[in-house]
């Protein structure tokens, strides 16, 4: 066998290699293009030798591709290619050109992309899964029954509660028609009510007012409360139900209303109950007052005989009297005249209360009242020693009752008097403030606590201890005097001590034409 020449072996081993191997020269041209090439890209070496070789293949483009590039091949199909290139060496080492080194790399490539399509398609498939799991979980987790019906009304998806719900296992109801779940009687309107739903798909609750209800399985009914939502999915439009057992609330609204109705029952009853007793103690009393009125005028009248009289007897002129009778005559004298008062502050406060006092107002000179009513309690001192003070700060006239004024004053200066001990001060000041007469009664008598201040405005009020048996009154003098000061616009209030005095304040609005009227 004859030697072969060296450049015929390394010719030989150049062809066997499965790469393309091609050399470019300097300018770019092909020197050298070995089987493999022509096995990739179809060209013979005579048809790429000494030419700068098909466009996809001349150097410039492969020095340009990255590592992986697609060729095309002289057929025109593609083919993907791994390219190396390498620098062509003399053995003195200066450059000859370059060297291409291609593999056609097409079926590691698509198989490559095979199984990369595969991992995602795996790891779709698995979130798929999970979705699908979870959605299950979340669906099963409701507390209440939800379905899904497709356009032709057949259930295709349901829940847990579903089942228990309405006594169902899964395979009963799936593909079945959803009026299985609704009491037979409603089955009809349901099929017509369904096929409606689809010209309004919303979302909403379903039969919003009526009285909606479940069938079970077993043939029982029980109440519902359904909301409606349409879902456009893959596999066509359908509708979802959330329906909602409302049993236990039923139950509670009925509990509810059942203790409501009763005692507006009893509400309605006590308060027929209580108006026909207002009216009972509205009559009695008005019979009350009214027979007061009556009452103290029939009294009044024997009683000034009874003064009358005893007046006539102390005066001696039919006769003398021993001492001990003159001592009872006074006696009979003197609480007559109580009497009277106390039937006059009956009468007064009969007619206050039954709403019957008519003030007369008409304008008259304050300061000149005030004195009139000094004059007069100044008499009535009854030997007591006691000085009076007064400030009559009051310039022009007053517009109202002149009469019941004078009595107002007269009630607080009496009591004044009466519970002041030999030796006090009675002052008097009338002055005028934001519109207001306001005109103060103060004594240095015995006082009164600070908790009685209100109630020694209240009828029949005494106040039990300060009196210091100083009890002729009839605790009806200063309700009677509240009353005339409000019923004028005015108020009334004291301040006191026990010990320290007591001074009365009331108030009588000034009328802007009063004013005038006195100037
Ligand atoms: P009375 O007819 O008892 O005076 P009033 O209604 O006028 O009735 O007074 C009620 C009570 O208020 C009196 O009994 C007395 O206890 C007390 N009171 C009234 N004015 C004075 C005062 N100036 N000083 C002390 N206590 C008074």
């Amino acid at each position: 066998m004859p030697a072969q020449h060296p450049a015929e072996v390394l010719r030989a081993l150049l062809d066997a290699s499965p790469s393309g191997i091609i050399a470019f020269d300097e300018s770019g041209r092909i020197r050298l293009w070995s089987r493999g090439a022509q096995r990739i890209f179809g060209w013979s070496e005579e048809e790429v030798l000494s030419k700068f070789g098909p466009v996809e293949l001349q150097l410039q483009t492969l020095q340009q591709a990255g590592e992986e590039v697609r060729l095309r091949r002289k057929s025109g199909e593609l083919v993907q290619t791994e390219v190396r290139l390498a620098p062509w060496q003399n053995s003195d080492g200066s450059t000859r050109g370059v060297l291409a080194i291609l593999d056609d790399i097409s079926a590691r490539h698509a198989m490559e992309q095979q199984v990369h399509e595969l991992i995602r398609q795996e790891q779709d498939a698995r979130t798929e899964m999970q979705s699908e799991r979870r959605f299950r979980e979340l669906l099963d987790a409701a507390p209440d029954a939800i379905i899904e019906v497709d356009q032709e009304g057949r259930i295709v998806l349901l829940n847990r509660v579903t089942e228990k719900l309405f006594g169902y296992r899964r395979e009963e109801l799936l593909g079945h028609p959803v009026e299985v779940l609704i009491p037979e009687a409603l089955r009809p309107a349901h099929v017509h009510h369904r096929s409606h739903y689809w010209s309004h798909p919303q979302t909403r609750t379903m039969g919003s007012g009526l009285a909606l209800e479940g069938r079970r399985r077993d043939g029982t009914r029980f109440p519902v409360e359904i909301s409606l939502s349409p879902v456009n999915s893959e596999e066509g439009f359908r509708v979802t139900a959330i329906i909602r057992d409302i049993t236990d609330r039923k139950h509670a609204e009925d509990r509810i209303r059942a203790i409501q109705e009763k005692y507006t029952r009893a509400l309605s009853a006590t308060n027929r109950e209580l108006e026909a007793r207002n009216q009972e103690v509205e009559r009695a009393n008005r019979l009350k007052s009214e027979f007061l009125a009556s009452m103290s005028h029939e009294l009044r009248t024997p009683l000034h005989t009874i003064i009358g009289f005893s007046e006539l007897l102390s005066e001696e002129l039919e006769g003398p009297l021993n001492d001990k009778q003159k001592r009872f005559v006074e006696h009979i004298h003197k609480d007559s005249l109580h009497l009277l008062e106390l039937i006059n502050d009956v009468l007064d406060l009969s007619k206050i209360e039954a709403g019957r006092l008519e003030l007369r107002r008409e304008v008259f000179d304050a300061g000149m009242a005030i004195e009139e009513v000094l004059a007069s309690i100044r008499g009535r001192g009854e030997g007591k020693v006691l000085f009076f003070e007064t400030e009559i700060a009051v310039t022009g006239a007053i517009l109202a009752d002149r009469l019941r004024f004078k009595q107002v004053l007269l009630n607080l200066l009496s009591n004044a008097v009466k519970f002041t001990p030999e030796g006090g001060r009675i002052g008097v000041h009338a002055r005028m403030r934001d519109g207001f007469f306001e005109i103060t009664v103060s004594d240095t008598g015995i006082g009164i606590p600070k908790d009685e201040h209100e109630t020694v405005f209240d009828k029949f009020y005494q106040v039990g201890n300060t009196t210091k048996g100083v009890r002729e009154g009839t605790g009806l003098g200063l309700a009677i005097t509240r009353k005339l000061v409000e019923e004028h616009g005015g108020r009334i209030w004291v301040e006191s001590e026990p010990g320290r005095g007591s001074r009365f304040t009331f108030t009588i609005p000034v009328d802007t034409k009063t004013e005038q009227a006195g100037h």
